[in-house]
């Protein structure tokens, strides 16, 4: 077998599939994406997938060292979703030539149902909490919440009290069996996160997220040994050894992206190290069908994952925009809060073609909203 080409379809800045196709008729699909820079990762995946055009895909490994490491300049982001897509896609390949997911691939399943999270956001403190209560009605057993503006460096206390107040209003809404999570999004400076994260320790938040930015991870160990709230972080570390530095940290949760850290092959790697340190996964996943599907068939092989973000809106079929590239409504089957364990062969997920070539050939341009504080200086989003 020999791979014939790779084609890329962007149809947003947080949505991209592509698809690597074979003499023999079999295809296999990725999500290389990194929302707000799809085109600088588009044009990486084109770059690479002269690596791949007259190889045999079956050898995935060699063919991740030969991508990650083949242009000599390595790591990062773009490349990490680039190689992600086309990791994503051998596996895919590999799965449906054996006939069997890619998790039974892996060694798993490791678990019969895969506990998921949902987005759960409002501008006011009573849509948060009506929110997450239809989610929690919906059947999730948790939901993830972030502040809703800017916050100040060091802020007053009016707004570390409101904000106290509007998680306490959260938990009141999904009650004491469920968990809500919040996520810091960099956003909370690391004083005002050791101001905030004690007064939320009797909330008993699930996890808080990302305290501090990617740059500042070397910092983490004071915001964990300040509080008991279990504290996590990962999503923009890329590869092993990145997350390497966050592990000794205090750390409870490590939250790869599968579609921006090298892929499926990479984030199995990661999820080993985490668990020399008893840190559990819970990967990020705010984008497509296809990554949610690479972080199930992870979800599947690996003992240490905690619960799985989804943001496609499982528990109401077929309504989310993203899901109608799906064409197999049975990929991602939906009781009580968790993600069934998906059967079909591969990443588990028949792809309508039709519609993402539709959709690719008119392409939106949503890019992630940039910030300003009042007196309109940079604020992280
Ligand atoms: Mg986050």
């Amino acid at each position: 077998m020999k791979v014939t080409s790779v084609e890329t379809f962007r149809v947003s800045q947080r949505l991209m599939f592509c698809k690597v196709s074979t003499d023999e008729g079999v295809a296999g699909w990725g999500e290389p994406i990194l929302e707000s820079r799809a085109g600088a990762v588009e044009a990486a995946v084109h770059e690479l997938a002269t690596l791949l055009v007259g190889e045999d895909p079956g050898p995935v490994e060699r063919h991740w060292q030969r991508l990650v490491k083949g242009g000599f300049y390595r790591g990062g982001p773009v490349l990490g979703s680039a190689v992600a897509g086309l990791d994503q896609a051998l596996w895919d390949i590999k799965g449906k030539v054996l006939g069997v997911p890619v998790h039974e691939l892996l060694g798993g399943p490791t678990r019969d149902r895969l506990r998921l999270y949902a987005p759960a956001n409002g501008h006011t403190d009573a849509e948060l909490a009506d929110r997450a209560k239809a989610l929690i009605e919906a059947g999730y057993t948790a939901v993830k919440t972030a502040p809703e503006k800017t916050l100040d460096f060091v802020d007053s206390r009016r707004t570390v009290h409101g904000l106290v107040d509007r998680w306490t209003r959260l938990r009141d809404a999904v009650g004491d069996d469920a968990g809500f999570a919040i996520d810091f999004h960099g956003r909370v400076s690391a004083p005002m996160s050791r101001i905030l994260l004690p007064l939320l320790e009797p909330l008993m938040p699930l996890f808080v997220e990302e305290p501090l930015p990617p740059e500042h991870q070397d910092e983490l160990h004071r915001i964990t040994s300040a509080t008991t709230v279990p504290i996590a972080t990962g999503e923009r570390l890329y590869d092993r050894w990145e997350a390497d530095r966050v592990l000794s940290s205090g750390i409870a949760v490590l939250q790869p992206d599968v579609s921006h850290a090298f892929g499926i092959s990479e984030v199995m790697r990661i999820a080993a190290l985490a668990g020399l340190r008893h840190v559990h996964l819970a990967p990020h996943c705010a984008t497509g069908p296809l990554a949610l599907a690479s972080c199930a068939q992870i979800g599947f092989a690996v003992q240490n994952v905690l619960i799985q973000e989804s943001h496609l809106a499982l528990h109401t079929p077929g309504t989310h925009p993203m899901m109608r590239f799906v064409a197999s409504p049975d990929s991602f089957a939906f009781a009580d809060g968790h993600l069934l364990r998906p059967t079909r062969p591969g990443l588990g997920v028949e792809i309508d073609e039709e519609a993402v070539r539709a959709a690719a050939a008119d392409p939106k341009y949503d890019v992630s909203p940039v910030w300003s504080h009042p007196d309109g200086g940079y604020a992280e989003w």
